[in-house]
């Protein structure tokens, strides 16, 4: 793979900026401006965020004068697919060709895009995740951002870019998805301000939650009726699973995992839930939700994984049974200290 010469500014920036630069929007359109081509990625199995913050990225640099290539490593969801421009993703595993930086939007390593061939590449690093890393040559991280797609909408502005209802819709869904329509995350009253920028831009909140929430496909729900049937309840822990039979018998993909644990959490009394899924390797891809007494990012992060305090993810070794009695030793002992905690007056 041949690649285009180093920026000689860029080199200087990347020596400078391992932890964040004192200003990393100017820092990120100063090479944005000075470059030519970018590449613009997210992480595997991308969700609301990513998808909305790669398209939104992607029409920034366009305005720019730019030339772009946007990827993923997995499909995007049937659900995001309605967004504008969601076709120009491609769902590659390697990368090759000549930019000026690579752009990875949500990711705490090379890692989690599951893409292979970045290293070579200026890396820039925009993420809100409380586990987020400065793996890049310049990075950006802002845990109380609501989105990534929140940081993208402040470039843009910086840029002195318009927010064309195209870009208003990919970021509005980003906000939209990543406070589970409003109702948790890094929500203040920015994020609703946030949100009625959009709506002004061209956004339709209706439009956006109807190919969200009320288009799934009948496997969906087919596959939750075999998750809920497996559902355990022991104080406020819930879990519940879906085997690769269960796949396999609901005609389900991956994607329609998304938003089953959200049933365990949504039990009264219930602080933390987990969703395990089979890989088809027999690993366990875990889905972790908090209500805010117990930080299941520490929990996963400890396990390998990552995310937010109140919604994060990893993957254990498999069979099922090993995989529930590690993870439940966890959160039973997060919910203990968590306990003590609040009977100490620094709970919720
Ligand atoms: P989900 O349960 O929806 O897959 O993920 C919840 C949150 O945790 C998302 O913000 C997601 O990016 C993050 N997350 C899930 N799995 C992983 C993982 O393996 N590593 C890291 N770093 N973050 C993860
Ligand atoms: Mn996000």
């Amino acid at each position: 793979m041949s690649l285009h010469p180093p920026n000689p500014g860029l080199e200087t920036l990347a020596a400078a900026s391992r932890e964040m630069p004192a200003d990393p929007i100017a820092a990120i359109l100063h090479v944005l401006r000075e470059g030519e081509r970018f590449l613009v990625c997210s992480h595997s199995r991308p969700d609301g965020d990513a998808v909305g913050s790669v398209l939104a990225f992607g029409m920034l640099l366009e305005q720019m004068g730019k030339r772009v290539d946007l990827c993923t490593a997995d499909r995007i969801p049937a659900i995001y697919r309605r967004l504008p421009g969601a076709g120009a993703i491609r769902t590659v595993l390697g990368v090759h060709g000549h930019y000026d930086a690579a752009i990875l939007l949500e990711c705490d390593g090379l890692e989690r895009t599951r893409l292979h061939g970045l290293e070579p590449f200026f890396l820039i690093n925009i993420d809100h995740h409380i586990t987020g890393r400065a793996f890049a040559n310049l990075n950006w991280i802002e845990h109380r951002a609501a989105s990534t797609g929140e940081l993208v909408h402040r470039l843009v502005k910086a840029a002195g870019a318009r927010v064309t209802p195209e870009m208003a819709t990919c970021l509005y869904t980003t906000v939209l998805t990543d406070t589970g329509a409003f109702s948790y995350g890094a929500l203040s009253a920015s994020t609703f301000a946030l949100a009625g920028e959009l709506v002004v831009s061209g956004a339709d909140p209706i439009a956006i939650a109807r190919d969200i929430y009320f288009s799934a496909p009948a496997a969906k729900v087919m596959l939750l009726g075999a998750a809920l049937n497996t559902l355990h309840l022991e104080d406020s822990i819930a879990w519940l699973w879906i085997t690769q039979q269960d796949m396999a018998r609901t005609h389900a993909a991956e994607e329609d995992c998304e938003g089953i644990v959200n049933f365990a959490l949504g039990i009264a009394g219930i602080e933390a839930a987990v969703f395990l899924r089979e890989l088809p390797e027999g690993h366990f891809r875990l889905s972790l939700r908090g209500k805010g007494r117990v930080n299941v990012a520490a929990i996963a992060e400890k396990l390998g994984g990552g995310g937010h305090e109140n919604a994060a993810g990893c993957t254990l070794e498999g069979p099922l049974e090993p995989a529930i009695q590690q993870i439940l030793a966890e959160l039973r002992g997060a919910v203990a200290t968590s306990g003590e905690e609040s009977r100490g007056g620094q709970g919720m």
